[in-house]
């Protein structure tokens, strides 16, 4: 759920929704902003309450480091890796010829689909081995 917080001074008495104090005029006060479903709804909180349950949910949803950014990186020889992109290659050459040709002849595009399919077909078996078929390939 998206939420806007932000920190003001409190204009008029208002109550905590974290410990049910009320929350003096003048003094700091967290205002937690969400969607609601019929109309936005406005949380306020005493400034303390708010690091405290911030801490509770940390606390709650400990720290996991992610190796890296991105997918996970295939486990593979330097060989391999060299087969693996020269399929890729191979299924996008193929992929990039078969859209000139749709756009320059396209009933010969259409003739020639199934032998263009086959071809990605056995690019795919090959690449089994090496790690598979990336995911996007499958849309
Ligand atoms: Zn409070």
């Amino acid at each position: 759920m998206l939420a806007l917080v932000w920190i003001s001074w409190c204009k008029k008495k208002s109550t905590c929704v974290s410990c049910g104090e009320l929350i003096e005029a003048r003094q700091p006060m967290v205002y937690s902003k969400f969607k609601g479903e019929r109309h936005p709804i406005l949380l306020r909180k005493h400034l303390h309450c708010w690091v405290k349950d911030a801490l509770d949910w940390l606390e709650k949803h400990p720290y996991k480091h992610h190796a890296g950014a991105g997918r996970p990186k295939l486990n593979l020889s330097d060989e391999q890796k060299k087969s693996r992109l020269k399929l890729l290659m191979a299924r996008n050459n193929i992929v990039y010829k078969q859209r000139r040709l749709a756009m320059l002849r396209p009933e010969l595009a259409i003739a020639k689909q199934t032998a263009i399919q086959e071809k990605i077909y056995a690019i795919c078996i090959q690449l089994a081995s090496l790690g598979g078929a990336p995911k996007s390939w499958l849309g």
